[in-house]
């Protein structure tokens, strides 16, 4: 079920966590207008509780250890080619590198899959309060696994030079930019492999990773010298 828009933008890492509360709001929010119906109908109803709930996942963080790896794979931390050479599933991943390495990295596009599971259940179980709860988290990873810096050890620029990278792209972006975006994304599809295109949405993150920093460098470090205020900057395009 692809269920979020695909909106280009970045944001990431362990300490930092995901997409700024706004845009993991608005992301669960605009998701549920790609339905089908009668999906759509169910969700709609509760669209206010799918778009608060949207940053549970990072409220959660807080409370439960585990948490954190949910958000975030740093791919490059595997070496050369990663992606393509990471196992798909769970099981083969603990085989090979044992959970407590893989959960030191970000596990990720494995917990959109077991997310999955557990909305797959709350259908089976008919159970709504359940479901909504599975679907507004699964939105959350979802919307992480979207964010380059999500799927790079250097997520906050720090290994580059642009400390300040990640808050600027998840939170700051989203909120003055919102409105110029382009959300039509059209209506969302059937994934008939859940956890293969959990992969190629950190795959197509991943590519964008040299793009997103090699922006910042460009774009915005000749800015920061003219000592403007960041909403200054990036009001001045
Ligand atoms: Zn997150």
């Amino acid at each position: 079920m692809k269920v979020i828009p695909k909106i280009v933008l970045v944001g990431a890492g362990l300490l930092f966590c995901s997409w700024g509360f706004f845009a993991h709001r608005k992301i669960n929010q605009l998701a549920v207008y790609t339905l089908p119906s009668p999906m759509a109908g169910f969700y709609k109803k509760n669209i206010q509780y799918l778009s608060e709930a949207a940053v549970n996942p990072d409220r959660r963080r807080y409370a439960v250890a585990e948490e954190g790896a949910r958000h975030f794979i740093d791919l490059d931390d595997y070496g050369d080619s990663a992606i393509y050479k990471l196992p798909r599933y769970w099981r083969e991943a603990v085989e090979k590198f044992g959970e407590d390495s893989l959960q030191a990295r970000g596990i990720v596009p494995w917990h959109i899959y077991r997310m999955y599971f557990q909305l797959k259940e709350a259908f089976l179980l008919k159970d709504p309060e359940r479901n909504h709860q599975s679907l507004s988290d699964l939105g959350h990873y979802v919307a992480d696994a979207h964010v380059p810096l999500h799927t790079t050890k250097n997520y906050d620029g720090q290994l580059t030079g642009q400390t300040g990278i990640h808050g600027f792209w998840e939170s700051r972006l989203p909120e003055l930019y919102f409105d110029e975006y382009d959300f039509f994304v059209g209506p969302a599809t059937y994934l008939p492999n859940v956890q293969l295109a959990a992969w190629e949405m950190v795959r197509q993150s991943n590519i964008a990773v040299d793009s997103v920093l090699r922006f910042e460098k460009n774009f915005l470090k000749p800015l920061v010298k003219t000592n403007l205020t960041l909403r200054q900057r990036v009001s001045r395009r």
